[in-house]
């Protein structure tokens, strides 16, 4: 527990939650400014920053509960789709320094689109030379 980290004062109960999954690894509950309503935010219950900080042994859960709660939004919501989304770093958009995943349901109709802008590899580095700059650096555990 990091007295500090908001979530790890949710897991704690002194602050309030919308909880709507528990378990001994992970807890699940409502995010207060959701992007589509019945947007959920599951963590793990110990405290962790991001994923480069997160134990191998967490991911387990941590898919497991996913599914769970993606399966109940589709179920209890009548989601068509649910997104996936997990922030790590300021660069990336992280606010909250608690690893968290985020489960957006989506409705076909629900008229959110992503600002996904997209660029081109050119001959600067070659797509090639991208894939072997990460290939290269992988850990292979
Ligand atoms: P991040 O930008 O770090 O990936 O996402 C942090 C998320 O935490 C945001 O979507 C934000 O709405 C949510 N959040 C921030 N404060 C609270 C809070 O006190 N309670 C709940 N339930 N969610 C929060
Ligand atoms: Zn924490």
């Amino acid at each position: 527990m990091n007295d500090a980290c908001l979530f790890c004062r949710i897991i704690a109960k002194e602050i309030p939650a919308e909880v709507v999954y528990e378990n001994d690894q992970v807890l699940a509950f409502l995010d207060i400014n959701p992007i589509i309503k019945g947007h959920v935010l599951l963590i793990p219950k110990f405290h962790c920053e991001q994923l480069l900080d997160l134990p191998t042994g967490y991911f387990e859960p941590l898919m497991a509960g996913a599914k769970q709660i993606a399966m109940a939004q589709t179920k209890a919501l009548g989601a068509d789709g649910v997104n996936w989304m997990q922030n790590n770093g300021t660069a990336a958009g992280q606010e909250i320094f608690h690893f968290h995943i985020h489960l957006i349901p989506r409705f076909v109709d629900d008229g959110h689109r992503w600002n996904w802008n997209t660029v081109s590899y050119g001959d600067e580095l070659p797509i090639e030379e991208m894939a072997t700059s990460i290939r290269k650096s992988i850990v292979h555990e």
